[in-house]
């Protein structure tokens, strides 16, 4: 490959990441570190060697922002779709916390982050359009 191609690749693959909020105190390790990985790590298929055809995705945590693991696009998808199913309660901004067998209503307004946790999906839902009937 060419210096030229890696450079490209590996300057908008950072800033791809850092769109979507990975938070690293080593871009270029984390960089390294996931164009090393040559299996996807969910579903162990092998990644294509062609840079421009590679199907890495970076799998992050959504909440410290921490670099998880390396996977294919498809079990990007997928994996998406899953944590969305486990989160669904129908109402935007509306979380289930399984662990905890608990509602969390979680929103970004004008950059300040509001978060609060209820028993029932019912309190939620009141604070929510209480809360947003505001704005
Ligand atoms: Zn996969």
């Amino acid at each position: 490959m060419s210096s030229r191609r890696y450079k490209y690749h590996k300057t908008s693959s950072i800033c791809d990441w850092k769109n979507s909020g990975v938070i690293s105190d080593d871009f270029d390790k984390l960089y390294e570190k996931h164009m090393s990985i040559n299996n996807c790590q969910l579903c162990n298929i092998e990644f294509n060697k062609d840079i421009m055809m590679e199907r890495r995705c970076l799998d992050h945590d959504h909440k410290t922002g921490l670099y998880r693991q390396t996977i294919c696009h498809k079990c990007n998808i997928q994996f998406d779709k899953q944590k969305y199913k486990n989160n669904k309660t129908g109402y935007i901004n509306i979380y289930f916390e399984k662990s905890r067998n608990r509602y969390r209503y979680d929103k970004k307004i004008n950059g300040k982050k509001v978060c609060k946790r209820f028993q029932t999906l019912e309190e939620a839902v009141d604070f929510k359009n209480k809360f947003e009937n505001k704005f």
